[in-house]
């Protein structure tokens, strides 16, 4: 498995690193029965977890409840530590939307026992990503619109509008534990509708903003 490139304006960048937020959305934060954060929750991918538009997903095999959760997913272009929401604007190289695949019964699991997760969210082929649409002013970071569709029915419905922390406030948070890189990703969480996904399954994402991209279970 080779961990894959992402493009924006003929640039080319290697992620090394996929932040994940959870918990960015009340909704999705009521129907997993969870308290509102009062700083975001962080764990991360692997980069080989990176799934290309129209790539098969290979179901993981040590879970029974894989389920989808459609994110934006923002690309960082710059290096260092943003210390304001106004300069994180700036580390924004590009946008578009992805899915955290997560192994909902595995996950369960591991929080009952107070574990780690990677067993449930870092798995091979759990971070399927979209193409990066380059970041401008024509973009407006609080209100991106986006859905997740499974076998043209439409599971997910969000917008950046309804996260708890904004993406700007993200990056300034992720800042104050790392020192940020060129390429590396952010999932930046789910809203409320997460579902299951079966062999067969087709899965599409769309934005109107960040554009339309499928994958098939297998
Ligand atoms: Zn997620």
């Amino acid at each position: 498995m080779i961990a894959m490139k992402v493009k924006v304006k003929e640039k080319n960048y290697e992620p090394q690193r996929i932040f994940c937020i959870g918990r960015n959305y009340v909704e999705h934060i009521r129907e997993l029965d969870h308290d509102v954060p009062q700083q975001p929750v962080i764990f991360m991918k692997p980069p080989t977890c990176l799934v290309a538009p129209g790539q098969k997903i290979c179901r993981p095999r040590h879970g029974n409840e894989l389920h989808y959760e459609s994110e934006i997913v923002v690309l960082l272009g710059a290096h260092g530590r943003p210390d304001s929401e106004d300069e994180a604007g700036s580390f924004i190289a590009g946008l578009t939307i992805g899915l955290d695949l997560t192994l909902r019964d595995v996950q369960n699991e591991l929080k009952k026992k107070g574990l780690p997760w990677e067993r449930a969210k870092a798995f091979d082929f759990s971070a399927p990503v979209g193409l990066f649409r380059p970041f401008d002013h024509t973009i407006d970071l609080e209100n991106i619109s986006f859905s997740c569709t499974v076998n043209d029915l439409v599971r997910q419905r969000g917008n950046s509008n309804l996260m708890i922390f904004s993406i700007k406030r993200l990056i300034v948070e992720l800042g104050t534990v790392w020192d940020l890189l060129p390429g590396d990703l952010v999932y930046t969480g789910t809203p409320a509708g997460v579902g299951p996904l079966a062999s067969g399954d087709r899965v599409t994402i769309q934005s109107e903003q960040l554009g339309s991209y499928s994958w098939e279970i297998i």
